[in-house]
Order: structure tokens, then C-alpha cells, then sequence
């Protein structure tokens, strides 16, 4: 499980744990992840915390082969990072999308690579990729979220053809307003960008939700371990919106 110190990773590692995964969680920050293990651990579940920055490509090897040695076999790989800076196009500059392709788009493709021969040699296993709502409907300001996460959705609906045959499923869960630090933080951006409170921001996007609340990162968690179990055995290839309605398209 990546990118899982807090947020929706966590949630979804705590999911996974509960339902008998051992999971490897892993963020930039060895104390918030060590925190988050230990309440993996003190609910019961069996957990490795490895710190890696998973936009490098040595930390992911890493992470890897530390979860494979440890646990024996990888049979579910859910990709998630930390979301990219939010702004205008003209606000953003080659670095930025740099930065934010090798965050989004090819930390997934490096974790892909490593993960499909321990689920080929297991006979099968699971890919979850968590995206955005962005994939289904364009979010104001946040042009490297909509523009990569797409390549992250075309990615996995390639790699549900090719490897059906090995009985991996790949499939995404798009997520859409939910209540994580990532939320709070864009929504203070947005407010100091526009001189108006981050209250007002948060009440803007929940008036959009058709449902009338963000969503908590629990009910995503179980959207993932859902993908995770053997109830989704024939489900390959989709994306899973979790977001109370936002999207409006069919
Ligand atoms: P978050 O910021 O609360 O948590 C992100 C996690 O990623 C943290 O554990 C952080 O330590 C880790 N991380 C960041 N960069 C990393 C890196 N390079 N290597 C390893 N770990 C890294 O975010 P969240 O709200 O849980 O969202 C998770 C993803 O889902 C983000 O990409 C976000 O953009 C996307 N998303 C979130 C929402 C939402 O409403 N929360 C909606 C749509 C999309």
C-alpha cells in the first residue's frame, strides 16, 4: 500500500489489514508512518512501515523487495502519492510537470514493473490505482492532477488486457471530495488564491455533492479492499468513482 502515512492510503491499508492482508505501507516520513503502523498493529493487522519516496525509482525497487522478503509474496499493489501543487496552466513550469510525472505517472509505471512477476509467479493478484474524480470530470485548478491521472487510467486499462490472461485484475478508484489533510490543504490554497475563508471553499465544494458531505477516507478504504477480495474476482479494467454523486457523467 503506497503512500499511506494518512489520508486514503492509510484508510486503505487499515481496510486491507482488517481483512487479513499482511500490508507494507509506505510515505516519505518514517514518524507520521511509524505512527500509522502502530495503529495497524494495535487493531490486529500485520504490518510493515518502509519509508521510500516513491517518485524515485531505487526507493521503489526497494520497497519492493523489503515487502517481498518480509511477507513472501505480493499479491495486491495499490498505487496512491501524494497529490501534485495546484494552479492555473500558465502557473505551472517544466519543473513542475517533471516533478509531477515522476510523482503520478511513473512512480505507477515503476511499481507496475516490480510488482507483475511475483503476481505472475504467484498464478494472479490484484493492481488498484487511486486517481481522482479529475479522470471523469476535469477539476478547476488542478491541471497536473487532471492531465496525469488520466495517463494513470489509459495505463491500467491497457494492463487489464494485457494481463487478464495472468489472471491479474487492474482497476482504479477515483475519489472524489474527501475529508483528508490533502483536502484542507487545497482548500486553504484556494482561499488565500481568491481572498475568501477556507470555510467558504469547503461549502462550495460540498454544494456540489450531490449527497450534501464530503466523503470520509474509510468509505474509501472499503471501495479498495472491496478490489482487494475475492468478491471482485471478474471485475477488471474500470475506474470506481467514490465521491457521493459529484460526477455527473454517465
Ligand atoms: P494526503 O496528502 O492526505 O496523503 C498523501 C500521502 O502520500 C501521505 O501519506 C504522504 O506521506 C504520501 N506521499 C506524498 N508524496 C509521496 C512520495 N513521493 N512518496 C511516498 N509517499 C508520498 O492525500 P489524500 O487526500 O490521502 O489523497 C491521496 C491521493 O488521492 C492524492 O494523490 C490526492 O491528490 C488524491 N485525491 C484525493 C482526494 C481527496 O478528496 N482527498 C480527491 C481526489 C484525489
Amino acid at each position: 500500500m503506497c503512500a499511506a502515512s494518512r489520508g486514503l492510503g492509510k484508510a486503505s491499508a487499515a481496510a486491507l489489514a482488517r481483512d487479513g492482508f499482511g500490508v507494507a505501507i509506505c510515505a516519505r516520513g518514517a514518524e507520521a508512518l511509524s505512527a500509522t503502523a502502530g495503529e495497524i498493529a494495535a487493531a490486529g493487522g500485520d504490518v510493515l512501515p518502509l519509508a521510500a519516496d516513491l517518485s524515485r525509482r531505487e526507493e521503489i525497487d526497494r520497497v519492493i523487495a523489503a515487502t517481498v522478503e518480509r511477507f513472501g509474496a505480493l499479491d495486491v499493489l495499490v498505487t496512491n502519492t501524494g497529490g501534485p501543487p495546484s494552479g492555473p496552466f500558465t502557473s505551472i513550469d517544466d519543473a513542475a510537470w517533471v516533478e509531477a510525472i515522476d510523482g503520478l505517472l511513473l512512480s505507477v509505471v515503476r511499481l507496475c514493473r516490480g510488482a507483475i512477476p511475483h503476481m505472475r509467479a504467484r498464478g494472479g493478484g490484484r493492481i488498484i490505482h487511486v486517481t481522482s474524480i479529475s479522470v471523469k470530470q476535469p477539476i478547476e485548478g488542478l491541471v497536473l492532477s487532471n492531465a496525469l491521472r488520466s495517463a494513470v487510467t489509459s495505463l491500467a486499462k491497457t494492463l487489464s488486457i494485457e494481463l487478464a490472461p495472468d489472471n491479474i485484475l487492474v482497476n482504479c478508484v477515483a475519489p472524489g471530495y474527501t475529508r483528508t489533510d490533502r483536502v484542507v490543504e487545497l482548500a486553504g490554497q484556494a482561499a488565500a488564491r481568491e481572498g475568501i475563508t477556507a470555510g467558504d471553499v469547503e461549502q462550495r465544494m460540498i454544494a456540489k455533492i450531490p449527497m450534501g458531505r464530503m466523503g470520509e477516507p474509510a468509505e474509501f478504504g472499503e471501495v479498495v479492499a472491496f478490489l482487494a477480495s475475492p468478491a471482485a474476482s471478474y471485475v477488471t479494467g474500470v475506474t470506481i468513482p467514490v465521491d457521493g454523486g459529484w460526477t455527473r457523467g454517465l
